[in-house]
């Protein structure tokens, strides 16, 4: 009877979402991201996912891509741990859902020449 009356006076633990706004803690692992300025394509993040979220198309040094498939990944944080130019990690950022997992792929760099 007490909870009964707690939950009609105070507010619900729980969260609206996703019609009311979501607050994520801090350290949250979501959407992977790249800093660009330090990703040179070696390839270890690739290596050691656990799920083939990641996939480096390489064509030289100076030319490659690195994609990531959100549909696949376990959010493990292993490339993270990867990688040792501290390039790749967690936005506190939700993935959206989708019928179609293809639409969630991101590139998360490109390089084409020395300048990319
Ligand atoms: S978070 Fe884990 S599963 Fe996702 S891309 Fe990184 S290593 Fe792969
Ligand atoms: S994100 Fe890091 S581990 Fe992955 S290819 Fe770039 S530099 Fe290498």
């Amino acid at each position: 009877m007490n909870a009964i009356i707690d939950a009609v006076i105070n507010r619900p633990d729980t969260v609206a979402y996703p019609f009311g706004e979501l607050e994520l803690p801090e350290g949250f692992r979501g959407a992977i991201v790249i800093d660009p300025e330090k990703c040179n394509g070696c390839g270890l993040c690739v290596r050691d996912c656990p799920t083939d979220g990641l996939k480096l198309e390489k064509r030289s040094r100076d030319e490659f891509k690195l994609i990531h498939y959100p549909a696949r990944c376990a959010y493990c944080s292993q490339c993270e741990q990867s990688c040792p130019r501290d390039a790749i990690g967690h936005s506190n950022a939700l993935v959206g859902a989708t019928e179609r997992p293809r639409e969630l792929v991101v590139v998360l760099k490109e390089k084409n020449g020395s300048k990319g």
